[in-house]
């Protein structure tokens, strides 16, 4: 049976779906303003990872990521940029879903925009005032979290010790500095909607609440999000649901930070500046088994020595898959290590023992294959590739060559470095990414790869 960690209740707990042989799923998506950073590829892989082994192991994942296309970042970012805000939206949002699509990120059954919701987050703010546990100001409405008995609960904290560690604002309307903003009235030339108390836009901790809600219904099974969110993000959620009288999530899944190492030398190692700059620099799936190596709600250091690291790891169990096609495909996969599998994922997504599991699996095919025993090569082979199924790791299955006028571009593409041509080099390095390959600088130049 799977257990998980659930943050609200701060240790592992058996985990019950609302609904047997379903699960509800809503993972708080990106703010876009800019180009997707390491961090929200590592919440998005952790997800991912989550959500396919549910799918795998027999469960019905509806699964809700949502997009924060209103928000102060994205207002600034249109200021500087001298366009609107639809214009940033539209461009970020597009580079977000190609980086998702780069790492193999499964796209969410539905993913909601703060914008189509707005009306309905105007009700709930209403309500909320009905009831007596938010208020209005002269810049917005705000919510009262001393209404909400459990407040803390995934601060893991008491209300009075955040009351203590609350930053003091200059604001003197506000009645307390744990109160937060429901509704935010605009200043002039800012998108704008209309409401009770006067045109503005709602703040994020109401989209959240409402889009969940709205597509996964009241006790929906599972929230997650990178633990920065559990406070105040997650909590303020919590609190508008609680105080509205609806239940809210069931079970509290956060992950673990991105470590780039010290900034230094994180550039003279030539770490990756965002996203897409991993997607388009090394193996995209390295990042993936870089996730899985590590537990999700531990640390995960991601730089180009880790990833160099999976990748070399990476090349092994490709070489395994196209030395297995020659394998007989209609012999069940060994079930004992299956089991074994499972019951790592189970208890908590405990990936790093699945991987060492899936490792030692690979060698012990190899090996049976050395000695002639087809039957279990066949069985040990069927169990790695439904273990990489579970997790979203896609082995290669072909290895046609890469043809000679590819390789030629390559080199080029070395040439023109050399002679400090970057805007030829730059130009090389797009068309061969356009062709579908995969580049990585290595000391004796480019080399170029099927993803
Ligand atoms: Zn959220």
């Amino acid at each position: 049976m799977l257990q998980l960690f659930d943050t609200a209740q701060g240790k592992v707990v058996p985990f019950e779906p609302r609904e047997p042989g379903k699960v509800s799923m809503y993972v708080c998506g990106p703010t876009v303003y800019g180009p997707p950073h390491l961090g929200h590829g590592r919440f998005s892989l952790v997800f991912d990872v989550i959500r396919r082994y549910l799918e795998w192991a027999g469960y019905e994942v509806t699964y809700v990521s949502n997009i924060t296309d209103i928000d102060d970042n994205i207002i600034n970012k249109a200021n500087e940029d001298g366009i609107g805000t639809d214009e940033v939206v539209a461009r970020y949002e597009a580079l977000w879903w190609e980086a998702m699509d780069a790492i193999g990120v499964k796209r969410p059954t539905r993913d909601p925009h703060a914008t189509a919701y707005v009306e309905q987050m105007v009700a709930l703010i209403a309500d909320l005032m009905g009831r007596g546990i938010a208020y209005e100001t002269s810049d917005g409405v705000y919510f009262t979290p001393a209404a909400i008995d459990d407040y803390g609960l995934l601060a893991r904290q008491s209300i009075e010790s955040l009351q203590v560690g609350a930053r003091v604002e200059v604001d003197d309307e506000k009645r307390s500095p744990i109160d937060f903003a429901l509704w935010k009235k605009s200043k002039p030339d800012e998108p704008a909607w209309p409401s009770p108390w006067g045109p503005g836009r709602p703040g994020w901790h109401t989209e959240c609440v409402v889009m969940s809600l709205d597509l996964l219904g009241e006790g929906f099974d599972i929230h997650g999000g990178g633990q920065d969110l559990a406070f105040p993000h997650h909590e303020n959620e919590r609190a508008q649901a609680v105080g509205s009288g609806r239940a809210f999530a069931r079970y509290w899944l956060h992950n673990g930070f991105v470590m780039v190492g010290d900034e230094k030398m994180s550039k003279s190692l030539g770490n990756f500046t965002n996203l897409m700059d991993l997607a388009h620099s090394t193996d995209p799936r390295s990042y993936r088994l870089l996730v899985l190596r590590s537990h999700y709600r531990s640390p995960v250091e991601v730089t180009r020595a880790t990833t160099d690291d999976a990748s070399e790891a990476l090349a092994r169990l490709d070489r395994f898959s196209l030395r297995a096609a020659a394998l007989p495909s209609d012999v069940e996969p060994d079930e004992t290590t299956l089991v074994e599998f499972q019951s790592y994922m189970d208890d908590d997504f405990q990936t790093p023992g699945a991987m060492g599991l899936l490792f030692s699996t690979v060698t012990e095919a190899n090996k049976a294959i050395d000695a002639g025993d087809i039957e279990l090569a066949a069985a040990l082979a069927g169990a790695v590739r439904e273990m990489c199924s579970a997790v979203g790791l896609e082995l290669r299955t072909d290895d046609e060559p890469i043809p000679e006028a590819d390789l030629a571009l390559a080199a080029e593409r070395d040439a023109a470095r050399k002679a400090k041509d970057w805007a030829t080099a730059d130009r090389l390095r797009d068309e061969l990414v356009a062709k579908g390959y995969v580049l990585e600088d290595s000391a004796s130049g480019t080399v170029i790869r099927r993803p």
